[in-house]
């Protein structure tokens, strides 16, 4: 399923984006779902899963955020502000270098759902690049605390590649509480955030979702810090 941010689009638009930019898959078949949103059909899931990785995909000013469908999506399609973001970790130490490990990471933050090919190689060793689905409604930490194999207690900075603004009043993505339009449902400027929205919060844990670890153990931030 995929949505533009910032702007409407039209079938034609994205069919001829999709055959421009995404050369590594068979175009998928697009249609119009509703309330913005269309739904991209692959033949194959390794060409969903080539473009999920490539996203979120810009188109001009707009951004096309896509996620893959789930029994759920119906329900919430108008609320919707877990999206795929990339996540950095900047200078990963050595030991978290794992599969499991990035998981485990990850999955504090949200649901991972790709490591990057320089990742999973280790080709690229200053940081490790993760895709996690994530509600970016709520504060995202800048940091992870968690313990190693040691009982140490360590902690792992957090840089968020791109983010799309969210906007606290109408609780939309797309653009920020001071650029809301409740009343204007169509002509809503780009308010996508290049960058990456810069947003503080102590660290949280929250319990393992995905990977179960053996190299780490996640801890409650109270706990860690006392
Ligand atoms: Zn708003």
């Amino acid at each position: 399923m995929g949505t533009v941010l910032g702007g409407r689009m039209q079938i034609q638009q994205l069919e001829a984006y999709a055959k421009k930019y995404w050369t590594n898959a068979a175009s998928p078949v697009i249609q119009y779902y509703r309330k913005g949103w269309f739904s991209f059909r692959f033949s194959a899931e390794e060409d969903m899963n080539t473009v999920l990785k490539g996203g979120p995909w810009n188109m001009g000013p707009h951004t096309l955020i896509l996620k893959r469908w789930s029994p759920t999506f119906s329900q919430e399609m108008e609320s919707i502000t877990t999206v795929p973001i990339w996540i950095l970790f900047p200078n990963l130490d050595p030991f978290l270098w794992s599969s499991s490990t990035l998981s485990k990471l990850a999955s504090k933050i949200g649901k991972p759902l790709f490591a990057d090919l320089p990742t999973t190689c280790k080709a690229k060793l200053s940081f490790a690049r993760v895709m996690v689905e994530t509600d970016i409604a709520e504060p995202l930490p800048d940091e992870l605390l968690f313990s190693t194999p040691y009982h140490e207690i360590s902690s792992q900075r957090v840089t968020y590649e791109w983010m799309p603004y969210y906007c606290e009043n109408c609780k939309k993505l797309g653009h920020t509480k001071d650029h809301c339009k409740p009343y204007d449902t169509g002509k809503q400027q780009d308010k996508t955030n290049p960058k990456g929205k810069k947003r503080k919060k102590t660290p949280t844990v929250t319990s393992p979702t995905l990977v179960p670890t053996y190299h780490i153990r996640m801890l409650q931030a109270q706990e860690a810090r006392s």
